[in-house]
């Protein structure tokens, strides 16, 4: 059940991107991509073809060399950091464990764009800190710090950090990679549900195929730094495309109640 895209226009347009690190040969080249506003988009792709640093690119971090990441038809390196905060929300692979803050310091961290320089939380940022809690069911574990929590815990806490900035953009670098299968399912359908409910636009880097594409409407597939193939699910989601990009030959199974389709790596 993929969200549809709208016909306005992309609220980011990714054209004809060109990056690279300094002292590293990585290059990432003709980066092309769009994200419609309420669009689901899931990247998949090998260890080390580009992935984190094309959501690091669509979330401000990283700077393109050439051609422009555009947020609203503006070059996003153009936006305050605080204005990027109230609009793009994000949560990157590595968020820490063990830092000494409560689960409601943490997310009220998610409202710093929205406060001066000497942070004040208004009974507006606290509304919304338990709105955020409430919503990926941490409320109860607010005066816990996030070295108490189990991963599934930590997880929702960083995803109620991210709500608390109000977004209307999430980005997600492999959320659900220390997840168990069941935590797996519930954190992909919240996003679905953030999707489907705020048309908040989503774009999760992911290794979980077959959950994180279950309510996607776009699919980025990446090699060697570039986008191989890119559309919706029945076009991009091919044997043949993810045999091409992983260099595994897929099994793929069709669930003949829903008629979607499974794909599975076949072991020798
Ligand atoms: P993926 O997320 O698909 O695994 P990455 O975007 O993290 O891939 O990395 C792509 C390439 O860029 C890798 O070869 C990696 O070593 C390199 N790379 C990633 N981050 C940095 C960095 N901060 N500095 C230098 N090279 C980096
Ligand atoms: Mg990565």
């Amino acid at each position: 059940m993929a969200t549809e895209a709208t016909s306005l226009s992309p609220v980011v347009h990714v054209k004809n991107v060109q990056f690279h690190y300094p002292r590293d040969g990585f290059v990432l080249r003709d980066i092309n991509l769009q994200l419609p506003p309420g669009s689901f988009t899931v990247i998949l792709g090998p260890n080390g073809s580009g992935k984190s640093t094309l959501i690091r690119l669509l979330c401000g971090l990283l700077v393109p060399d050439a051609g422009a990441v555009e947020l609203d038809s503006l070059p996003l390196h153009t936006f305050s950091a605080r204005r990027r905060g109230r609009t793009i929300a994000f949560l990157s692979q590595n968020e820490p464990g063990h830092l000494p803050y409560s689960v409601f310091d943490l997310v009220m961290m998610g409202r710093f764009p929205y406060q001066g320089f000497w942070p004040f939380d208004s009974q507006s940022d606290i509304r919304t800190v338990y709105q955020a809690m409430e919503r990926v069911s941490v409320a109860h574990l607010k005066n816990r710090y996030i070295s108490e929590l189990s991963g599934g815990e930590r997880q929702r806490a960083y995803l109620a950090r991210a709500l608390a900035q109000t977004p209307r953009i999430l980005l997600l670098d492999e959320p659900a990679s220390n997840l168990d299968l069941a935590h797996q399912i519930e954190l992909y359908q919240l996003l679905h549900q953030f999707n489907c409910e705020e048309q908040m636009t989503i774009v999760t880097v992911s290794h979980e195929i077959n959950l994180a594409t279950r309510y996607s409407s776009q699919i980025v597939l990446m090699k060697d730094g570039t986008i191989a193939h890119a559309g919706n699910p029945q076009s991009a989601l091919t044997e043949t495309n993810l045999d091409e990009i992983y260099q595994v030959k897929m099994l793929v199974i069709e669930d003949p109640e829903t008629g979607q389709q499974y794909f599975f790596p076949k072991m020798k």
